[in-house]
């Protein structure tokens, strides 16, 4: 089913029906995400599609996949960097402590209602890196790493750079 999504979904009636939706979400309905954003940037909305099922226990879930692009800012060089995210997600609705099948994790819902909005923006920055940077590790000429795990993190990624910068010193 393709369209404009809700905001919020009767658990009880998706699950008898075992419905599943596509379509888009706009970035101004997950402002925590949005706060983390450009600002001067416009961001196309979320892609999502998801739905509601029993596991092969019989317990009650929502599974789906999440496709956003998100305008951020480099840590490295202050730059303007388009962060893709995709994410799977597959929570147990309302299974009680112990009852979490293959480390699925749970979901409560408010009154058998699941907020979906809440559920994905929580996922998005669940898959978001916890440094945003350019994947190139020289987008910043004048940076040097403060600390040795990162040293050790861009020699990784380039072992040329590292190698250029050990010849420079000698
Ligand atoms: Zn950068």
């Amino acid at each position: 089913m393709q369209g404009k999504l809700q905001q919020s979904y009767r658990v009880a009636r998706e699950i008898e029906r075992n419905a599943a939706f596509e379509g888009e979400i706009a970035m101004v309905q997950l402002p925590r995400l949005r706060e983390l954003l450009r600002e001067d940037a416009r961001p196309q909305p979320l892609k999502l599609r998801f739905e509601f099922r029993r596991t092969e226990w019989g317990a009650r879930s929502i599974r789906g996949h999440i496709e956003a692009q998100l305008p951020m800012t480099c840590e490295r060089c202050l730059g303007a960097m388009d962060l893709p995210v995709e994410q799977d997600f597959e929570l147990l609705i309302d299974a009680c402590e112990g009852d979490d099948e293959a480390g699925l994790e749970v979901i409560h819902s408010d009154e058998g209602w699941i907020d979906l909005f809440a559920l994905v923006e929580e996922e998005v920055m669940l898959a978001l890196p916890i440094i945003r940077r350019h994947d190139n590790v020289d987008c910043n000429e004048f940076w040097r790493p403060s600390d040795p795990e990162e040293t050790m993190e861009a020699e990784r990624d380039n072992p040329f750079a590292a190698l250029a910068a050990l010849k420079g010193k000698l």
